[in-house]
């Protein structure tokens, strides 16, 4: 059953999370996740703490290495002392995700580690899935003092290219043999990536994978800055079962950061996640008054009128609209 707002403490809640209780962020992002009517309170409190973080996107099929990868960019992220949170995002759950995926056995040496917050997030359909819960979850793990958000997206489709609007940078896998480049470029993944990681590169075709990702990018060895002041996406080697090439992720992870700090791109970047932050919030209030949990007609309630040709759809709609905005006043 929904908790309501009496439930929550959220200034001690807030402040529990700045601490670094992990109770305390499990809950908060427990609340975004429920889409929970104190999730005003907690933004407002968390905001004037927000900012710190920097937020990398994982993403790529499934089976390419995703959760190994980012465990072994955890412990990497760890022997640098860095705080680290991380986000595993099931797009295509319906289902609150934290119990079956919060509990994966991968992530169990970091589990008990005070650094590291590892949290996961079903989207929830009805209020703008991934772009209404993720950045508010992000914003969490931020507040909490996380240096650095790992973002992992567990379904796939179109969720995947839209972690990349949510992530300062963005990493998409690849595993040699499984027809990735191909699958990648369909799906129009391979535009959203600023670092290539070929993982398994202990199997063989693992170069084969990395000429092919080259030729498809028209790269040919060219990594990092360019000439022209732009950046050009380097291609890393991995073999995440081992924690191999993990430094050399974070190190065009942090090559890339600076890029974007250098050009204005990170402000960029921000100002557009913000952006669709403050649409995916107001879209899912709309549809909260429109959808009369507020009180008011519903589309339903208007449906029988038009069904009858007493009401054109238009002029219900603007009913409905009329009779939210009345809220406002
Ligand atoms: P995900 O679905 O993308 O999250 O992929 P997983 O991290 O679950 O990995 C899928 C499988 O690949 C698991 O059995 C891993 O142990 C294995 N795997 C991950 N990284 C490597 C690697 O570098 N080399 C090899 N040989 N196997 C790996």
């Amino acid at each position: 059953m929904r908790s309501s707002r009496r439930d929550a403490d959220v200034p001690a809640l807030v402040e529990a999370a700045r601490g670094g209780s992990a109770r305390a962020v499990a809950r908060l992002v427990s609340m975004v996740e429920d889409g929970h009517p104190g999730l005003r309170e907690v933004a407002a409190g968390l905001a004037p703490h927000t900012g710190r973080a920097y937020v990398v996107g994982l993403t790529g099929s499934p089976g390419v290495g995703k959760s190994t990868s980012t465990n072994a960019l955890v412990s990497a992220l760890r022997r640098r002392e860095r705080r680290v949170g991380v986000l595993a995002v099931d797009p295509s759950s319906p289902f609150s995700g934290g119990a079956l995926l919060g509990d994966r056995i991968r992530m169990e040496e970091h589990a008990t580690d005070p650094g590291v917050f590892i949290r996961s997030i079903a989207s929830r359909g009805q209020l703008g899935g991934l772009s209404f819960g993720t950045p508010q979850a992000i914003r969490v793990l931020d507040g909490a003092g996380c240096d650095v958000i790992l973002v992992e997206t567990v379904g796939v489709g179109q969720a995947e290219i839209e972690i990349a609007s949510l992530a300062d940078t963005t990493i998409v896998l690849l595993a040699p043999g499984m027809g990735d480049g191909i699958q990648a470029a369909k799906a129009g993944i391979l535009e959203i990536a600023d670092v290539y990681v070929v993982n398994k590169a202990d199997r063989d075709g693992a170069d084969t994978t990395v000429r092919d990702l080259q030729g498809m990018l028209g790269l040919a060895g060219r990594y990092g800055v360019d000439p022209d002041d732009r950046w050009r996406p380097p291609i890393v080697k991995t073999i995440a079962s081992r924690g191999e090439g993990a430094d050399d992720v974070l190190a065009a992870i942090d090559a890339h950061r600076e890029w974007l700090e250098k050009t204005g791109g990170l402000r960029d970047r921000r100002r557009a996640r913000a952006a669709r932050e403050v649409e995916a919030i107001a879209i899912a209030e709309l549809r909260a008054r429109i959808g009369g949990l507020h009180g008011g007609s519903t589309p339903d309630s208007l449906a029988d009128q038009v069904l009858d040709g007493e009401l054109d759809p238009y002029s219900a709609a603007d009913r409905l609209l009329r009779e939210s905005a009345r809220e406002t006043h």
